[in-house]
């Protein structure tokens, strides 16, 4: 199921990148795997697929250094909330950190790859609908925080993510992402996740987070 739910939504970025003219190897599946287990993850490495999303720490220490040790070449992304305590363990884990959304965040992650030499990529989060519940950076302040995080503390920024707002067309702030990105030179854009992925593609999406679509629902409890 998990497989067969996969090559469908591979066909579907295919589908959507050709009708818009763009090559659909650009466009990069980020399988988000949060809450299911490491056996449902295996069905999708064993048919090949490297790249994941997760969105709580603890959940993916448990999870993760097994699977990374037994499968060449994993890719994971941090997509969720990171507290400044767990900066630690987030750069030796993760290859790819999406949620660099704050000053504080961005000078310890710049200590801790100083420290440890290592450089996982990171992403800006803008929060695009100016959400008071959303984490992420004004819109109107991210030209200055992209830089200071580039110039001032060397981060390797490449990229720039966003969760539009549940209740609103998702395509304007796919467009806005797209905009800043543009004028700051920065050539990664992570958006849309299972019910917007396609419009994403349309508005310039390097990175789509997909999660339910090859998952099935996620159960909390
Ligand atoms: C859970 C999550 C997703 C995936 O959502 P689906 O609707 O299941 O595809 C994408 N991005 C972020 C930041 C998430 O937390």
């Amino acid at each position: 199921m998990i497989v067969q739910n996969y090559s469908t939504v591979k066909e579907t970025i295919a589908k959507t990148a050709n009708e818009v003219g763009r090559k659909p190897e650009s466009i990069n599946l980020v399988a988000v795997s949060k809450t299911h287990t490491a056996d449902k993850i295996s069905q999708l490495l064993d048919a090949g697929h490297r790249v994941f999303g997760e969105n709580k720490v603890q959940e993916s220490v448990e999870k993760w250094p097994a699977l990374k040790e037994k499968y060449q070449g994993v890719e994971l992304h941090l997509i969720g909330g990171l507290q400044t305590n767990k900066v630690s363990e987030v750069v030796a884990l993760f290859d790819v950190i999406e949620t660099v959304d704050r000053p504080k965040l961005a000078r310890k992650l710049a200590d801790e790859m100083e420290k440890t030499g290592k450089r996982p990529d990171c992403y800006i989060q803008i929060n695009t609908g100016l959400e008071e519940q959303k984490s992420g950076i004004d819109p109107t302040k991210a030209d200055d925080f992209i830089k200071e995080c580039i110039d001032g503390l060397n981060l390797p920024i490449k990229g720039l993510m966003c969760i539009p707002p549940y209740d609103e067309e998702p395509s304007p702030h796919f467009a806005l992402l797209k905009k800043i990105a543009d004028r700051n030179g920065i050539k990664i854009l992570s958006m849309g996740m299972s019910g917007d992925y396609e419009l994403a593609i349309e508005q310039g999406a390097t990175h789509i987070r997909v999660g339910s679509s090859i998952f099935g629902a996620r159960n909390y409890s």
